[in-house]
């Protein structure tokens, strides 16, 4: 952890010639001005970089009111892998964002980061000192040829192939380029099977050697060809959601120079698995892990750590729009892919919205719940304060999570669903908006009644484009009407 004394030093010392300056917008989307070192200076770390013009940023700002500024974080300094720019050596940095001038500035309200950071003072009033969070990363990666929206009814055709519009097969079944791993066959494959081994172990190497994070396992994940996930170690709130911009950043640029794409939408692939973001998490108060209790014959669970879950799925369908925040997010949320549709909980159960893992090297360090309802296309800063203040709510309501649940969810009737009182989340993003919007109360505080309003006026946006578009599943269906 450097400050900004010690990073101008070690910009000297290394030869840096650019520093890259990254931040996200309101969606996670990462963004990136670059300045020769030489322009650098450590006022500039107090006083902030030069204004950027904020109403170029979907989200962010008016055309009338558009000044911000970055204020770079130097415990975020990390020298880029060479992959990044092969001509030279440059260096990244996350900023916070505020707006006004350099005499009277306020962190600016639609600032993902400042979010997370808000969030985090709310432990406080619980006597919490800090959270743990451990999400698992996801992802495809094709070859470029094969990312296509709609395996079904394409328009056009890949070099001579030729699947059209009366073709109802998937092309990835048709071997055109990776198709070793059939649909759902591809859980932990070994080579020749798996390609993209090499891939992956390049990734972690720059990730660990790079940026200071800690690769636990990868492997190539249940979908057909292509898809992977890679773990990490756990860490604290801001940390651990630089590391995953970082980390998605990553394995697009070096899918990207072995001339493939990486993609963290969700479901790429019709009739496959899709890709998870699940979120493990802890509260803690200094050396407590206070979700942990040896006395809990069920799941050593804490009354809170329950009351955790209960404000969890209280809100599920609400957090849903953070969680879950495209259109494509929903194609993912069904039956019989390994991803939660009920919102309940359970121990091993995996279509259960919230696990508590049981099998654990060390008990009262490693307790924690898995949430496993969000995707990668979630903005990780907005996630963890989300989930942070819908556990919170639970534990200052008591809201009674019920008895975890250990049948098969996706195989209950309708009717011992009333009777177990497990609910279903919404089955699209205007579902989920719509439950944002009349279940937002306990995020305000934190995210501003602006930031939440301007997120969800962009986000039905979204879905109403997605819904008045033709797809090519619909001409494929319905040409013959
Ligand atoms: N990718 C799956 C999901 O959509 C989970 C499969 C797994 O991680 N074992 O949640
Ligand atoms: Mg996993
Ligand atoms: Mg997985
Ligand atoms: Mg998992």
């Amino acid at each position: 952890m450097m400050n900004s004394k010690q990073v101008i030093e070690k910009i000297k010392e290394e030869n840096i010639s650019f520093v890259d300056f990254w931040f996200v917008d309101i969606f996670g989307e990462l963004h990136c001005m670059g300045m020769p070192s030489y322009s650098l200076s450590e006022d500039d770390f107090n006083d902030g970089l030069e204004k950027l013009d904020a109403s170029s940023i979907l989200g962010f700002k008016s055309v009338n009111k558009s000044d911000m500024i970055l204020k770079p974080d130097p415990s975020t300094f990390r020298i880029l892998p060479p992959d990044y720019d092969p001509s030279r050596k440059n260096a990244r940095i996350f900023c916070d964002l505020y707006e006004g001038n350099r005499a009277e500035e306020t962190r600016f309200n639609r600032d993902s980061r400042g979010i997370t950071a808000k969030a985090k003072g709310k432990l406080k009033e619980f006597g919490l000192t800090h959270s743990m969070w451990g999400p698992e990363i996801e992802f495809f990666v094709f070859d470029a040829i094969n990312i296509y929206p709609s395996p079904y009814g394409a328009t056009h055709s890949y070099g001579g192939s030729g699947y059209s519009i009366e073709s109802k097969e998937s092309p990835w079944a048709k071997g055109n380029a990776s198709t070793a791993i059939d649909l759902k066959e591809g859980y932990y494959p070994s080579q020749p099977k798996d390609t993209l081994g090499g891939l992956r172990k390049d990734i972690c190497d720059d990730l660990y050697r790079y940026f200071g994070i800690q690769v636990e396992a990868e492997h190539h994940e249940v979908a057909t060809s292509g898809q992977s996930e890679i773990n990490f170690k756990y860490g604290e709130m801001t940390e651990i959601a630089d590391a995953v911009v970082t980390i998605k950043n990553v394995v697009k640029v070096k899918a990207k120079k072995r001339n493939k794409v990486a993609t963290f939408m969700s479901k790429p692939i019709f009739g496959d698995n899709a890709s998870a973001m699940h979120t493990h998490q802890s509260i803690w108060n200094n050396d407590t892990n206070r979700m942990y209790d040896p006395n809990d014959s069920v799941a050593q669970l804490s009354q809170e750590g329950r009351y955790y879950i209960g404000g969890l799925l209280d809100h599920a369908s609400a957090l849903c729009a953070i969680t879950n925040p495209t259109t494509n997010s929903y194609k993912r949320l069904v039956p019989n892919f390994e991803a939660p549709v009920n919102v309940c909980w359970g121990l091993g159960n995996r279509s259960a919205a919230i696990r508590v893992p049981m099998y654990l090297k060390n008990r009262e360090k490693s307790k924690r719940i898995e949430y496993r309802v969000p995707d990668p296309t979630a903005n990780i800063y907005l996630l963890e304060a989300a989930l942070l203040l819908a556990g919170l709510d639970g534990i200052k309501n008591k809201k009674d999570p019920g008895d975890h649940v250990e049948e098969n969810v996706y195989k209950l009737s309708a009717e011992k669903k009333r009777e177990l009182n497990i609910g279903s989340l919404p089955t699209s993003l205007k579902g989920a908006l719509d439950a944002f919007q009349s279940d937002m109360k306990f995020l305000e505080d934190v995210f501003t009644k602006d930031f939440l309003d301007a997120y969800t006026e962009l986000k039905y946006k979204e879905y109403h484009a997605f819904a008045q578009t033709p797809t090519a599943w619909e001409v494929s269906m319905y040409t013959d009407a």
